[in-house]
């Protein structure tokens, strides 16, 4: 009979090891999940519309929260086709108002309404483009009174760090790409949108760098007083040698490039010649659809 007792201890103990096992095999699972973040390109083409490249736009996806950066024109068809459920995305950041970066937004808005959206839609805008989106979507008649969500609004300014999720918030700084505009400016009828932004996401611990629409080499060098891990740049309006010497100045893990019009395709073939086999691997050329995946970076002052 001990025996007996002692071989149901036994089977007992190992019943328990068992379940033990399991509950940390579930454990791992669900931490590596929660560690899951990515950026998909939606867009990598420039300004001039093609049909082998979207307009500009990124997804960055982290637990509990998928934030749209850009939604320029056709922006719905580009999700459609790369499978992104419309109502899946639960913020939109613009980095500026050039076509091929905002006027996608009603439309995109009009499929979330078709798709029988609930939940709220996030917009971060800059402080000084919030009444013109929001002119542009009662504009496009899309009244509150008639979308079964709400739109909100959460401004930013230069230089303040500004919470998405636990594990996403960016900081944002002005680049010189509108610089030439308030020149056009007529003070009496209306007012010349000339923010551009430019972008440090951090993203599950790690700095990413997005140049978003620039013109100038300073513009790469905004966030050099943080240590980049990433880089996501534009390649339409600034020279691609001076983007990889600020590549080689800043060194990040890796160096993106979008916002790519068919002449920066050949000149990224031609100044390959001249990279060694490390940046060759470091820095390339994104295309519609593909995705970074993120690790989870631990904090360091933990
Ligand atoms: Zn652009």
């Amino acid at each position: 009979m001990y025996w007996n007792l002692f071989g149901t201890c036994l089977a007992g103990r190992q019943v328990c090891y068992l379940i033990i096992g399991i509950l940390s095999s579930f454990k791992n699972y669900f931490c590596i999940k929660k560690n899951l973040a990515s950026i998909k390109f939606i867009g990598t083409g420039s300004g001039r519309t093609s049909l082998k490249r979207n307009h500009s736009s990124l997804l960055i996806s982290v637990e509990n929260y998928n934030l749209l950066v850009d939604a320029g024109d056709g922006v719905s068809k580009a999700l459609l086709s790369l499978k992104v459920d419309y109502n899946s995305i639960d913020g939109i950041l613009f980095s500026h108002l050039h076509p091929d970066h905002y006027t996608g937004l009603p439309s995109l808005i009009v499929q979330m309404k078709m798709n029988k959206r609930e939940k709220d839609l996030k917009i971060f805008i800059h402080e000084g483009l919030q009444n013109i989106i929001q002119d542009f979507i009662y504009r496009s008649y899309l009244f509150p009174e008639k979308l079964k969500f709400e739109i909100n609004f959460e401004k930013f300014v230069e230089n303040k760090t500004v919470t998405v999720s636990d594990s996403l918030n960016f900081i944002a700084k002005q680049n010189s790409h509108l610089d030439e505009y308030p020149a056009f400016a007529d003070k009496e009828i209306r007012q010349m949108p000339d923010s551009s932004s430019s972008f440090l996401f951090n993203v599950n611990g790690s700095n990413i760098y997005y140049s978003g629409d620039i013109s100038s080499k300073e513009d790469i060098y905004l966030f050099s007083d943080h240590k980049l891990d990433l880089m996501i740049s534009e390649i339409t309006h600034i020279e691609m040698k001076d983007l990889i010497e600020a590549f080689r100045k800043l060194s990040p893990q890796k160096l993106f490039l979008t916002h790519i019009g068919e002449k920066d395709e050949n000149s990224f073939i031609n100044i390959k010649k001249s990279l060694t086999a490390n940046e060759c691997n470091r820095i390339l050329l994104a295309s519609d659809g593909f995705i970074i995946n993120l690790q989870h970076k631990p904090d360091p002052n933990l």
